[in-house]
């Protein structure tokens, strides 16, 4: 059967990028290599939009949230996190996991940070180091207002950590022109790679915290990378292959341009909203983002057998909710190497599924109001 991705990660992967990863492995400490990485960093930067410095890691996007946590801070630290889901509140296990509490200032699922919440609870606390957010809060399908919580928390000492990791190349982020000090993502998402690499950007305020910082840390610790970068090499054996993918992957993103890559994904979200209020159901996020779309499910479907049926019978994956939301919701991705036909496909196999749970839709409703909206936008 053939199967279709359409998760908020993994994502698909293009044909180009696979073959690409298939080569004959490298040695890392060669020009060879160093050409590669060093494109790979200078096509990192134009797909954040910045000038800072951005560093590659070898983990998942968790790992680059951890080296986010040790690099910058001290137990006795003063940080904030700023939730509205399960990736948002990551922040906050991990910054425990070293021993810091932080202040969280928490907004219900479905909902948005509140930028004005933070700029009070940072006026209270001037001597707060860092404040931890979410680009898109995969969980709920929520993009927050990073442009304005990066102009309350510049005004301030802290430093803005965000993480991008399913929001970079689907939801627009500027980091640079919205004061993001560290923006941290992962190669899984829109990034149309297979998981494994996961990417953080530096401002000169984050590079400041790194001397003073004393967290554990030696894999991950941000002033080795930075040396080695000048070299065009990383501390440790690379994740070769995925380097090669990656500069594949950047090469299509800059090919079709980022502005494109936006509009795209903003296309798909509004007609996916249409398709899924057509069959009845209620969206769950009250600042939509472009690149998943997470939807509540009727009250007698049971969403964890739901998302199943549709794997094992359809080809067809899609994700289910997480934490408190777990069976109520289906998300469906549309960033990365997702395409309006995949998103009709699973449409359509939803469809379906409901009809044959006992909810009954009128068939292709959901079809022919994604197709409407995506060729009005
Ligand atoms: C996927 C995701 C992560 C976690 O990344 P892993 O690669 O699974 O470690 C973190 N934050 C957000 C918002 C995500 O979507």
């Amino acid at each position: 059967m053939k199967k279709i991705l359409l998760t908020p990660g993994p994502t698909p992967v293009p044909e180009e990028v696979l073959l690409a990863m298939a080569a004959p492995i490298l040695h890392h400490r060669t020009e060879e290599f160093g050409e590669i990485f060093s494109r790979c960093l200078d096509g990192l930067k134009y797909v954040y939009q910045t000038s800072n410095e951005v560093l590659v890691v070898a983990a998942s996007g968790t790992g680059a949230m951890e080296a986010s946590v040790v690099n910058f801070s001290r137990p006795d630290d003063k940080v904030i996190v700023a939730s509205c889901g399960n990736f948002g509140e990551r922040w906050t296990k991990i910054l425990r996991a070293y021993g810091i509490n932080p202040i969280e200032i928490s907004f219900g699922w479905g909902q948005a940070v509140d930028p004005a919440e933070i700029e009070k609870r940072l006026k209270e606390n001037p001597e707060i180091k860092a404040v931890y957010t979410t680009l898109t809060e995969t969980s709920t399908g929520v993009v927050n207002d990073i442009e304005t919580i990066g102009q309350v928390v510049a005004r301030s000492e802290a430093i803005l950590v965000v993480d991008a990791i399913s929001g970079l190349a689907g939801d627009k982020l500027l980091t640079d022109e919205w004061k993001v000090d560290v923006a941290v993502s992962g190669s899984q998402k829109g990034l149309m790679l297979p998981p494994g690499l996961a990417f953080v950007s530096l401002s000169p305020k984050a590079i400041n915290l790194l001397e003073t910082a004393t967290l554990p840390r030696f894999y991950f610790d941000f002033r080795l990378m930075r040396k080695s970068v000048g070299t065009k090499e990383t501390p440790f054996t690379p994740a070769v292959s995925l380097f090669v993918g990656l500069d594949r992957a950047l090469a299509m993103i800059k090919e079709k341009g980022l502005g494109n890559i936006w509009r795209d994904c903003e296309k798909m979200a509004r007609a996916v909203r249409q398709a899924l209020l057509s069959l009845g159901l209620k969206l769950v996020a009250e600042r939509p983002a472009n690149i998943v779309t997470a939807a509540y499910l009727p009250e007698n479907i049971d969403g964890g057998k739901l998302v199943k049926t549709l794997r094992q019978e359809y080809g067809i994956s899609i994700a289910g909710g997480q934490g408190k939301l777990k069976g109520k919701i289906i998300r469906l991705a549309h960033t990365g190497y997702i395409s309006p036909s995949d998103i009709l496909a699973g449409l359509g196999a939803l469809e379906k599924v409901l009809n044959n749970s006992g909810y009954k839709v009128s068939p292709g409703i959901s079809l022919s109001r994604f197709s409407e909206t995506i060729n009005n936008v």
